[in-house]
């Protein structure tokens, strides 16, 4: 297929292989380097994302292109995080060869995504679309929901498991920080299955789509955040106990933990993973209240 102003072409497995040749890049385990090289799968989680042309996309780990080409179709700007230096250096090129009449509406920016901040972007997403390196997903996505308010909507492509996690609703054994954290924003649930062939090298797990609608219902206080943030890691930091002595130390014994959560409305002798992320925001703000 070629390529006209309005359509980008896709990378398939061909272009994958000869970008990775001439750059002489051997995947590493550590950088979560899987490529995806097929055109159906990326334009799938464009699809899902729901990006269009009021969009400005940030998508974190560009790689070879594969995901960017699909969504500079779509989104009216793709901007594209890269740890990679050679990797983000041979992105301008691949967007000018595979998408011509798109070049003008993309931007690389060779950084870590786990500390990149607003200032450091030429402009201000509305929406994260990203296949996320698997060892860091979570951490990355809570990052980028944390510092990026704009973000009003994330898709992203995780392990299935950690997709599960993600989605998890209270009360179930996979429940637990990553869960409650990412309600912190707003609605999240699963979008979708993506197998193993898709990508080289093939992982040994499957993929799945994670999808995040911001609605924000506990606002954007970053102290609130950090507090609430707290207080959930401390609730799961020991799961099996209850939520009287998994918190003791976060309030200064198990006593005083069990008056702050009686306080909150909260029974002390429930484990954590019964508890929604409101009843954690309850439970920081009483906290807080008190001192
Ligand atoms: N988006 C491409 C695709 O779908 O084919 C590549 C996805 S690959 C799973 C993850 C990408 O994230 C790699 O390009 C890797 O170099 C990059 N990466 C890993 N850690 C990163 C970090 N901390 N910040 C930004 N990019 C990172």
């Amino acid at each position: 297929m070629t390529s006209t102003p309005d359509t980008p072409r896709l990378l398939g497995p061909a272009e994958i292989r000869g970008l990775a040749a001439e750059l002489g890049v051997r995947p590493t385990k550590t950088l979560g380097q899987n490529f995806v090289h097929d055109a159906n799968t990326v334009r799938r989680i464009v699809a899902s994302s729901g990006v269009g042309a009021d969009d400005t996309v940030l998508e974190v780990g560009p790689g070879l292109g594969s995901l960017t080409l699909a969504l500079l179709a779509d989104a009216g700007r793709v901007m594209a995080v890269e740890i990679d230096p050679v990797l983000a250096g041979r992105l301008p090129q691949t967007v000018a060869e595979f998408a011509p009449g798109h070049a003008d509406r993309f931007d690389v920016v060779t950084a870590d995504a786990m500390t990149v901040l607003p200032a450091d972007l030429p402009r201000t997403p509305s929406a994260l679309v990203a296949n996320l390196p698997y060892n860091v997903a979570v951490p990355v996505l809570l990052h980028l929901m944390a510092q990026f308010p704009t973000i009003a909507t994330a898709l992203v492509m995780v392990q299935a498991e950690v997709a599960d996690r993600l989605a998890a609703t209270p009360g179930g054994r996979i429940y637990g920080v990553p869960s409650v954290k990412a309600r912190f924003y707003g609605d999240v649930s699963r979008a979708g299955a993506i197998g193993r062939r898709v990508f080289w090298p093939e992982p040994t797990i499957e993929s799945g789509l994670v999808r995040i609608e911001r609605t924000d219902p506990f606002g954007t206080d970053p102290w609130l955040r950090s507090a609430t943030f707290a207080a959930i890691d401390a609730a799961f930091a020991q799961r099996r106990k209850t939520m009287r002595s998994a918190l003791a130390s976060w309030a200064g014994s198990a006593a005083e933990a069990e008056r702050l959560l009686r306080a909150a409305d909260i029974d002390p002798g429930i484990r954590g993973e019964r508890l929604d992320a409101a009843d954690f925001v309850r439970l920081a703000r009483v906290r807080e209240d008190d001192r």
